[in-house]
């Protein structure tokens, strides 16, 4: 478990606790797209046949064709898009959340050289895929799979051009929120960064590293004697400084390419629960690593009380949210009318109010 109960006893200094927990949400919102029924039809494509190939169906059944092939070969390729994605985005989905997983993990027990080590893969190679995929997927399934050349999709191709790959993403990313193209950029790769991934992992995969921007010490080694106080107390606050928000944007753009291939799921109301979510996640995180100060994040709570109303179902009461809904509503899903006590969310219809919100913040 990530979650660190009230009263359990961990590692982790006290004042890590709550963005350790907010990371463990944020985390569940993916781990539930591999485990939900809610999910599974990503897990299977219905393809409407005309005659001609109702005629060729017998030679997928002989099993001698793969089914890709298959598509490819009568010229399903919209189909054939779609049942790629889903199975790169479920596939690579599974690689993420494993990854993302014991790097928080080891991070809450302050085994850091590790913790940094495991970020590297998931979010700048497999972001970099998920980013290509948000922006044009048809795009990213041509190379991967009609060329096929690795090294036309290599996330690591020292050519690839991962700033446009970004700023790509940005143009179809919504609700953009906190996020910055440039940001989000310097984050995973300027080496000169120093509150990136880039020069702190190479840290922490070599033990002697001679780029100019991280270079080892004379008569050092990388991490290996950071046992110091003064070096753990850096490590937490850089690690759950950049983590979680790199976490929110990723499972931002993860979910916006989820639900493109779930038609109708907006209506379900769940899209835009796990956006309110992460919004809020943003929120905590901006008072956390003391970007914004609380005062100003409940200014701005204040502004959207008008749009945030929600009208109880059982007692008629129409609740403004505070910030002890939000706080609560982040840990539990529940918002509950401050008149009866009543859970408001109960229907497509009770969350509205949150669609409006996020159709306003673009
Ligand atoms: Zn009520």
């Amino acid at each position: 478990m990530l979650y660190i109960e009230k009263g359990e006893k961990a590692k982790l200094p006290s004042q890590y606790r709550q963005t350790n927990n907010l990371c463990a949400i944020i985390y569940d919102q993916l781990t539930e797209i591999l485990v939900q029924e809610y999910y599974e039809e990503l897990e299977k494509t219905t393809v409407l046949l005309d005659d001609k190939s109702i005629n060729l169906i017998k030679e997928l059944e002989s099993g001698n064709v793969h089914a890709l092939d298959w598509l490819a070969k009568n010229k399903l390729d919209k189909e054939l898009t779609v049942v790629l994605t889903k199975h790169i985005m479920l596939s690579v989905l599974s690689d993420f959340v494993d990854f993302i997983y014991e790097s928080l993990n080891c991070a809450k027990k302050g085994k850091f050289s590790v913790a940094y080590a495991l970020l590297r893969k998931p979010l700048t190679d497999e972001l970099l895929i998920f980013e290509q995929i948000l922006y044009d997927k048809e795009d990213f399934i041509r190379r991967f799979y009609h060329e096929g050349s690795s090294i036309n999709y290599d996330p690591s191709n020292p050519k690839i051009d991962k700033k446009t790959i970004i700023k790509n993403a940005f143009t179809v990313l919504s609700p953009k929120w906190f996020f910055t193209e440039e940001l989000i950029y310097q984050l995973r790769y300027d080496k000169s960064c120093d509150s990136g991934i880039n020069g702190i992992s190479n840290l922490a995969l070599h033990i002697v590293t001679q780029d100019r921007n991280y270079k080892t010490n004379d008569q050092d080694l990388n991490f290996v004697f950071s046992r110091s106080e003064e070096n753990y107390k850096n490590f937490f606050s850089h690690y759950y400084y950049f983590v979680p928000y790199l976490l929110i944007y990723a499972v931002t753009i993860i979910d916006q390419i989820i639900f493109d291939l779930l038609p109708g799921s907006e209506l379900e109301g769940v899209k835009p629960v796990k956006a309110f979510k992460r919004f809020i996640a943003l929120l905590l995180w901006t008072e956390q690593t003391k970007t914004h100060t609380k005062k100003n994040n409940n200014k701005l709570i204040e502004k959207i009380k008008e749009i945030l109303q929600f009208e109880c179902h059982n007692c008629n009461h129409v609740n403004l949210l505070k910030r002890p809904d939000y706080e609560l509503f982040f840990e539990t899903d529940l918002i509950l009318c401050e008149k009866c006590g009543e859970n408001i969310l109960i229907s497509f219809e009770s969350i509205k109010p949150i669609i409006d919100f996020l159709k306003h913040i673009k």
